[in-house]
């Protein structure tokens, strides 16, 4: 008999294990595969450099995540961003210094006039009840793209807003709320630090990968991680709750539930759920994104005076970004397929897209682009202790209605997870932050 069992080893599950194992309770840490990191995967290279095929940058105002780095003796380093951002557009390279890319003046007008009216919404957002915000019931109607119909007529403008906000989202405009937006702009600042690199959430990668604090966390808790263990069900018909799957089950005061809604959706649960606890498992959906890499002996395009970020509204790899090792030993394109391309990219064969992938590569960065030393792409779409990324998001009538059970403790299970958070919301900021709460949450009952 545990004081707690955790369920789930991603960022949120060993924060909050973390925390209940250094006030002393005795722990149990259940994850169904057989390694730490959920969402966040370092996978090495022969070469000893590494790629991050899951999530990768922190940045400005994610402290924990910079507490977390310091206290584990991780370094951080600067993406790369010296030299000119690219445009793609009309088959033509445009290149321009910072983030937004170049445009004739009423649609720079409109882009920029679009992304302040966000920044000014967002602030009247309440993180911890978005549907209690002014105006929630109207914005939980409105999908994302019906707001930018009202909003950002400019056609050029509206093709690179969608280039950022899929970028960010990882998802199609039609599918999300704007209350959600509202809510995840806020969560995470405002849509600039979104959209940044600079002062922005791609300000910074962890020297050894995203996934090192993980490891480091799980040190700490290696007598109390069971790995190869996905809970099927939990029963709380009694004083205590028991959580159960192929082959074992395991007792305890309280649990917490660190996996995605939409994964948690599979377990069955002895007691149903409120209603309104099923509903929010039941709305929050997984965003798509396919994450593709090449590698080459050297980041050429720097020398051309590229940074490797490029835009290219309506391709099927929508931005680049130079994920080069800190030292430059090698040159490492990474480059986003997002939400419908991502879908639709997945329909084909590894060998197919790699072609698609690094024709829009060199149509970028030279015809160097196209013959790597090494290509690799990840979805964890097809994952089914992921089933999607980079997080889940909430459709039109999402926050209203189902959002009050979004952190809601239903009996002897508290939930966490990034999709819980108020701060950082999708991210593994949010992930540590909802562990922390969760772990609070239950050591003020046990
Ligand atoms: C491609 C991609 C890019 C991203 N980029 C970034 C980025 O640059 N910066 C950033 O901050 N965030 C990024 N993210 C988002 C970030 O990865 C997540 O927000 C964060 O990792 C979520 O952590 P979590 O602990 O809430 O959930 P998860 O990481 O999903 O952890 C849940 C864990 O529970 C386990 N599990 C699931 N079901 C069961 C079960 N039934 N029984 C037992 N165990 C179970 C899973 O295996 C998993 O280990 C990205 C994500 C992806 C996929």
């Amino acid at each position: 008999m545990y004081d707690a069992i955790i369920i789930g080893a991603g960022y949120a599950g060993l924060s909050a294990a973390r925390q209940l194992k250094r006030t002393g309770k005795n722990i149990l840490v259940l994850e169904a595969r057989e390694r730490v990191g959920g969402r966040i995967h370092t996978q090495f290279l022969n070469d000893g450099n590494y790629a991050d095929i899951g999530g990768q940058w922190i940045g400005a105002t994610q402290n924990r995540m910079y507490e977390l780095a310091r206290e584990y003796g991780i370094d951080t380093f600067p993406t790369y961003d010296s030299g000119k951002s690219s445009l793609y557009a009309k088959e033509k390279i445009k290149l321009y210094k910072g983030i937004i890319p170049p445009l004739p003046l009423f649609a720079l007008l409109n882009l920029d006039g679009a992304i302040k009216k966000i920044n000014r919404l967002s602030k009247t957002i309440d993180l911890d009840r978005p549907w209690i915000s002014p105006n929630a019931a109207v914005l939980d109607k409105m999908t994302l793209s019906e707001w930018l119909d009202r909003h950002l007529k400019n056609e050029k403008a509206r093709q690179l807003f969608t280039v950022a906000a899929e970028a960010i989202f990882a998802t199609d405009a039609t599918t999300i709320s704007m209350l959600h937006v509202l809510f995840y702009t806020k969560s995470g600042k405002d849509f600039d630090t979104l959209m940044n690199i600079k002062k922005g959430a791609q300000q910074d990668r962890l020297k050894g990968g995203a996934q090192s604090i993980a490891l480091q966390m799980a040190g700490e808790l290696t007598d109390c991680i069971q790995f190869n263990k996905a809970v099927t069900h939990i029963d709380q018909s009694g004083e205590t709750v028991l959580a159960g799957g192929d082959g074992f089950s395991f007792t305890a005061k309280k649990i917490i539930l660190a996996v995605p809604p939409a994964v948690a959706r599979k377990i069955i649960f002895s007691q149903e759920l409120p209603e309104q606890k099923k509903l929010f498992l039941h709305q929050n959906f997984m965003g798509s994104v396919i994450k593709c890499y090449a590698v080459y002996p050297t980041p050429f395009w720097r020398q051309q005076g590229k940074n490797g970020l490029c835009a290219a509204p309506g391709q099927p790899i929508s931005v680049t970004f130079d994920n080069s090792p800190a030292d430059g030993n090698k040159g490492i394109l990474m480059g986003f397929a997002l939400a419908e391309s991502a879908r639709n990219l997945l329909l084909l064969s590894e060998q197919e897209r790699r072609k698609i992938v690094l024709s829009n590569f060199a149509a970028y960065f030279g015809t160097e682009a196209a013959s790597p030393e090494l290509y690799l792409d990840k979805s964890f779409t097809e994952e089914p202790w992921s089933m999607g990324c980079y997080a889940g998001m909430m459709p039109v009538n999402g926050w209203t209605v189902s959002g009050p059970a979004a952190r809601s403790i239903t009996g002897h299970i508290h939930w966490a997870g990034t999709e819980t958070a108020t701060q950082w919301n999708g991210y593994m900021e949010g992930a540590v932050r909802s562990g922390e709460r969760a772990a609070a949450e239950v050591r003020q009952v046990i």
